[in-house]
C-alpha cells in the first residue's frame, strides 16, 4: 500500500503524529473487495487483518487530526480524533487522492479520557450503512475493512472490539476550520482552505477574498445536495454536529443514524436528541446552521474589517434556503414523476405527504408502489386512491424512468441493521449481511431477492439509536 502523508503542513498542532495501538488477536471480519480494487490495495489476504488493525507500521507516519465542534449547539474547542488514526492517502485508478483512516485504533492526544476503541456493532453499522448509502447514489465515506481485535470493549455492556478502516475524499470538517479559527491561526486557516479547494473544488481559480467566498458557496451547495439526497431516501443522520460535517459534502459518522419508515418530518431516533434538533425535517436547518459556522471561521480570510467580511459572507448563507427550496421541489417532482414544474404540483406533493403521515404509511414502500403503479405492476394503498386520481392526470410516458431513478426498492431498514449487528456480535459473521449487501448494491433495480428486505417491522416505530461508540 503506497501512502502519501496528509495534513502535516497545515499547522503544528493540526496533525499530531501518533501510532495506532496493537491489538491482541486481529481477525478480518469484513473486506470490501471492490473498493480495494478501485484503490489498487493489493494487500495480501494474510496481511489484511494486522495491517488494518493498526498492528503493522506503515510507510508513512500515522496522525491524529485536531478539530473543534459544535455538539448539539455547544462549542467544544478541542475535540479531534480521539480514537482514529489517519494512515495517509492513496491514489485511486483515476489519480485522485483518498484518505485512509483507522477508527477504534487506540488512544491519541485527543482522547480526552476515552478509551480510543470502537465496539464491533458500530463498526459493522458504519460498514453496511455507508455501503448502502453509496449504492443509493449518496456521497459518503466508505469502509474498506472491519477487523475484530479479539479484545473486549467496555460500554454499558462488555462488547467485542473492532477497528474499521474508513476511506474518505478528505477528513476536512467544518470543525477543522473552527479549530484553527479559535486559535487565531490565520495562516493555518488559509492553508486548510486552499487544500480543501484543491481537493474538492479545483474549479475555483480566483484569489484573495473571492476565493474563500466561492469556497463557502460551493460547500453550501454541496450541503444542500447532500441533505436533499438524505431526505429523498429517508436517512436521518442523528448527530449533525459541525465536527461531523465534511466540507467535501460526503456523509460521515454513522453513529446514531437510522432510516425513517413511516413518513413524518418530526422523526427522531437518537436517544440523546431530546429536542429533535436533528429530526428528519430539521436537517436542512441544521446543515445551513453548520455552514454559518464555517462562514464565521472564514472571516479572517475575507477581510480585516469584520463587519465587511460578515456582510460578504452572510448572503451566501441566506442562499442556502432559497437553493434548498428549489431543489426540494425538484426532488419531490422526481419522486412523483412530474416533468417540469406546473401549477398545482406543490399541493399534489403536500396532500400526499399529509396522507402518508395521517395513515402512517411507509415512506420507501409507498414511493416504490407509486413507481411500479405507473408501470402497471402495483396496487396502491386504499388511502391514496382519491389523491392518485389527480396525480395520474399529471404524469407522462417519461414518469416511470424518472421515478425509478429517485425511489429505491430497498433501504437499510433499522431492523435489518439490528439483526446484522446481533449476528456479528454473536457469531462474528452474518448470513443476513451477505444477502443484504448483494441486493443493496443495486437498490433501484427490483429483484426477487429483495422482498425479504422490503418488509416493514413494527418494532421500528419505537426504534432508538445510541451514539455509536
Ligand atoms: P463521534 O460521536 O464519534 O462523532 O465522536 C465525537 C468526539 O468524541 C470525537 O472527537 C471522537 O474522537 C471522540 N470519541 C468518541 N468515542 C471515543 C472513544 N471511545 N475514545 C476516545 N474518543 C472518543
Ligand atoms: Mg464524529
Amino acid at each position: 500500500m503506497k501512502l502519501v502523508p496528509r495534513y502535516t503542513d497545515i499547522a503544528d498542532n493540526f496533525a499530531i503524529e501518533d501510532q495506532p495501538s496493537s491489538v491482541a488477536a486481529p481477525q478480518l471480519l469484513l473486506w470490501n473487495a471492490s473498493l480495494a480494487k478501485q484503490f489498487n490495495l493489493d494487500v495480501e489476504p494474510q496481511l489484511r487483518a494486522s495491517n488494518f488493525a493498526g498492528n503493522e507500521p506503515q510507510s508513512v507516519k500515522a496522525v491524529a487530526l485536531g478539530y473543534s465542534g459544535h455538539q448539539f449547539g455547544h462549542f467544544s474547542p478541542r475535540l479531534g480524533d480521539g480514537r482514529a488514526h489517519l494512515l495517509g492517502a492513496v491514489n485511486d485508478d483515476k489519480n485522485q487522492l483518498w484518505d485512509i483512516q483507522l477508527k477504534g485504533s487506540g488512544v491519541t492526544p485527543y482522547s480526552r479520557g476515552g478509551d480510543g476503541k470502537c465496539a464491533l456493532g458500530p463498526a459493522v453499522r458504519e460498514y453496511v450503512m455507508s455501503e448502502a448509502m453509496h449504492a443509493l447514489g449518496i456521497p459518503t465515506t466508505r469502509c474498506l475493512a472491519v477487523v475484530g481485535t479479539g479484545e473486549t470493549v467496555y460500554r454499558s455492556q462488555p462488547q467485542p472490539g473492532a477497528v474499521v478502516t474508513r476511506i474518505a475524499s478528505s477528513h476536512i470538517r467544518v470543525g477543522s476550520f473552527q479549530y484553527l479559527a479559535t486559535q487565531g491561526d490565520i495562516e493555518g486557516l488559509k492553508k486548510l482552505a486552499d487544500l480543501a479547494i484543491e481537493r474538492h473544488y479545483p474549479e475555483i481559480k480566483s484569489e484573495g477574498p473571492e476565493r474563500y467566498l466561492a469556497f463557502l458557496a460551493s460547500v453550501t451547495n454541496n450541503q444542500v445536495s447532500l441533505i436533499i439526497n438524505w431526505m429523498r431516501v429517508g436517512f436521518i443522520h442523528g448527530v449533525m454536529n459541525t465536527d461531523n460535517t465534511l466540507v467535501s459534502g460526503e456523509t460521515i459518522d454513522y453513529g446514531p443514524c437510522a432510516m425513517m419508515d413511516n413518513f413524518d418530518f418530526d422523526t427522531v431516533f437518537s436517544s440523546i436528541d431530546k429536542q429533535g434538533r436533528y429530526a428528519f425535517g430539521n436537517q436542512p436547518n441544521m446543515a445551513s446552521w453548520n455552514c454559518a459556522r464555517l462562514a464565521e471561521s472564514l472571516i479572517p480570510l475575507i477581510s480585516d474589517d469584520e463587519e465587511k467580511a460578515v456582510s460578504l459572507l452572510t448572503p451566501l448563507i441566506h442562499r442556502f434556503s432559497e437553493k434548498f427550496n428549489t431543489e426540494f421541489t425538484a426532488m419531490w417532482g422526481k419522486k412523483l414523476g412530474l416533468v417540469g414544474v406546473k401549477e398545482g404540483d406543490k399541493e399534489l406533493v403536500s396532500e400526499l405527504l399529509t396522507l402518508l403521515q395521517e395513515h402512517h404509511l411507509d415512506y420507501t414502500n409507498t414511493f416504490d408502489a407509486l413507481t411500479e403503479f405507473v408501470n402497471g405492476n402495483a396496487t396502491l394503498p386504499e388511502e391514496l386512491t382519491e389523491w392518485a386520481n389527480k396525480w395520474q392526470r399529471r404524469i407522462s410516458n417519461e414518469s416511470y424512468e424518472i421515478m425509478r431513478a429517485a425511489n429505491p426498492c430497498i433501504i437499510p431498514r433499522n431492523h435489518i441493521i439490528e439483526t446484522i449487528l446481533a449476528e456479528y456480535n454473536e457469531l462474528g459473521s452474518s448470513k443476513l449481511m451477505s444477502r443484504f449487501i448483494k441486493v443493496a448494491n443495486n437498490p433501484y433495480l427490483f429483484s426477487d431477492d429483495m422482498t425479504e428486505f422490503q418488509k416493514v417491522h413494527l418494532n421500528d416505530t419505537n426504534y432508538k439509536t445510541f451514539c455509536g461508540t
